[in-house]
């Protein structure tokens, strides 16, 4: 039985989701659809990310760059709450330096 849902080979199985159909004459057959995309996430605290849509190439492809993520620093990477707290940081880090310098 695992011979026959293998025989078309293993790269089929990696990339793509197999979802059990029952046919009318009442057999099961496996139907192989395209696994979901997941979400774009904050790389520091790993919440979702807005204005970030996910799909096949095919579709991405025909967005624009805009379309695909927020126009700011860091846009499509990181929340504007972490965006907002590392600048702060940055800032503040520089600031300091300057009055040490002097
Ligand atoms: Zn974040």
């Amino acid at each position: 039985m695992i011979r026959d849902v293998n025989k078309r080979g293993r790269s089929r199985r990696l990339k793509k989701v197999r979802v059990a159909v029952r046919v009318p004459g009442g057999g099961i057959v496996y139907h192989y659809r395209h696994k979901r995309h997941s979400q774009a996430r904050c790389a520091r605290c790993g919440r979702p990310l807005n204005a970030t849509p996910t799909g096949p190439r095919s579709i991405m492809g025909k967005l624009s760059k805009s379309q695909r993520r927020p126009n700011r620093p860091y846009g499509g990477y990181l929340c504007p709450e972490c965006l907002r707290e590392l600048m702060l940081a940055r800032a503040i880090e520089e600031g300091m330096a300057l009055l040490a310098s002097r």
